[in-house]
């Protein structure tokens, strides 16, 4: 059964125009993501798995092609107009966690749903704590992020990424700075967060992910060299 995408890019390229000149970061991309689908983004460190993240999640615009995500067209979207998209279609996880140091655990959970006014203000500490509760870290709630663990900002930051309880989760080597048993803990809540319906778009550098992931993209200077779904449909995968 063919279902319509819910993430789509044709023909996505990205210059960067420096001093020293023009460097193609993004070449030819052509993507089509269903909704729920957890995906693994791999490959070597200036592959473009960064800027590629950022057209996804509007934070910049690519310099040719099409993005489409959720029926919006964000290649034609105008700055505020990407800023209100994302602020409430996506949750971003960061590879150094970027908690707001002097709010709480909880607080920094509250934060993206006092922006966006869309959770009623008497729900949203409850809903905070129990994001905070669903990763296992209800008690670390009225801590400054500097007294949490890095297992425990990360998750934090999850929960935040998800206060307004978007359709994409999207993360750029979120375990970057754990250790191999919680790194494994974060990519197995991924896995059931996409088993919730969410699409989960994971950028790391960890192999390991590749038996977690249901499917994996595989960037090779700026290009998309290997799509697992498609070498799956292609008949070489047994
Ligand atoms: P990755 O995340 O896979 O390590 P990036 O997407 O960050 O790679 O970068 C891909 C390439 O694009 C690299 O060669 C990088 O130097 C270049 N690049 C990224 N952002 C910029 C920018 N703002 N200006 C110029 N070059 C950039
Ligand atoms: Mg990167």
């Amino acid at each position: 059964m063919q279902q319509e995408a819910f993430i789509r890019l044709e023909g996505v390229e990205k210059e960067f125009r420096t001093a020293a000149g023009s460097f193609m970061a993004l070449k030819g991309i052509d993507i089509s993501i269903r909704r729920g689908e957890y995906i693994g983004i791999l490959g070597a460190s200036g592959s473009g798995k960064s800027t590629l993240l950022t057209m996804m999640t509007g934070i910049d615009r690519p310099s040719a092609g099409e993005i489409h995500i959720g029926g919006e067209a964000l290649h034609n979207m105008k700055e505020g107009q990407l800023a209100a998209w994302r602020g409430r279609s996506v949750g971003i996880v960061f590879q150094f966690f970027q908690l707001m140091p002097t709010l709480s655990a909880l607080e920094n959970v509250m934060l993206p749903m006092d922006f966006l006014g869309k959770i009623p203000l008497a729900q949203r500490r409850k809903r905070a704590l129990l994001l905070l509760e669903r990763f296992g870290i209800s008690d670390q709630a009225a801590k400054l992020p500097s007294a949490m663990s890095g297992g425990q900002q990360q998750r934090a930051a999850i929960a935040r990424a998800l206060a307004n309880d978007p359709e994409l989760l999207v993360a750029d080597e979120p375990t970057g700075n754990l250790d191999s048993t919680t790194a494994d803990s974060i990519f197995t809540a991924f896995k059931q967060l996409s088993n919730e319906g969410k699409t989960i778009l994971l950028v790391t550098h960890e192999r390991s992910v590749g038996s977690l992931v249901q499917r994996k993209l595989i960037l090779v200077d700026g290009r998309l060299a290997e799509d697992s779904a498609k070498v799956q449909a292609g008949g070489f995968v047994a």
